[in-house]
């Protein structure tokens, strides 16, 4: 299984990851969480990155591929993944297609385009991921880094929908929804039984 979760902030997209990561035993890969990780223990990278999160801006694009390179290189992101928070912008999509093609969880892929991947968009209306947001307490939860963020994610990630939709790799998922009925779902759909 080769996935990535898109949608806005708080769409639900890190609890749906590591729900099916778990139920199908393959890794998690949240660039978020690794980036939180570098924050706390201070690393270079971490320093860089820490007060564009605090800002509720994307990180630079430069930042983030080393990051991703090397997780994907580990042996557990061999038989599958799930991608929780990449790609996030177009640059990111196009370096993540030829990045595809090295790793051995790419399952050999020519192109993105020939990959099996399968990227998922959970769909929330702005008023419900406001209040999921602020009721989430993160230390980038705030409102005004909440609204930015949004913004953000329009701007700079939806842009993807079209690029997944028109290569027939979208999964389109109503994510307004119990967080079971969600997971269900996305189970059916993922496994071809929709
Ligand atoms: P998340 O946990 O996915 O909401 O990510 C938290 C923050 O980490 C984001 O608001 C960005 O500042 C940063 N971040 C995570 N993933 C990326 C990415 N793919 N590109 C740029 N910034 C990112």
């Amino acid at each position: 299984m080769q996935l990535i979760f898109m949608g806005p902030p708080g769409a639900g997209k890190g609890t749906q990851a590591q729900l099916l990561a778990d139920l199908w035993k393959i890794p998690h890969i949240s660039t978020g969480d690794i980036l939180r990780a570098c924050v706390v223990a201070k690393t270079p990278l971490g320093e860089k990155a820490k007060a564009y999160m605090d800002a509720g801006e994307l990180v630079p694009d430069g930042l983030l591929m080393d990051i991703v390179q090397e997780r994907m290189n580990q042996p557990d992101a061999k038989a599958g993944w799930i991608l929780d928070g990449f790609p996030r912008t177009v640059p990111q999509a196009a370096f993540f297609d030829t990045l595809l093609c090295d790793v051995p969880g790419g399952g050999g892929a020519k192109s993105g385009k020939d990959c099996a991947l399968r990227a998922v968009n959970l769909d929330v209306p702005d008023n419900v991921l406001v209040t999921r947001l602020l009721s989430r307490g993160r230390q980038d939860d705030n409102e005004q880094t909440i609204r930015r963020r949004l913004q953000v994610y329009r701007e700079q990630t939806e842009p993807l929908i079209e690029f997944y939709r028109d290569r027939e790799q979208l999964v389109a998922v109503d994510g307004d929804r119990s967080m079971q009925e969600v997971t269900a779902q996305l189970q059916q759909v993922l496994s071809g039984n929709s």
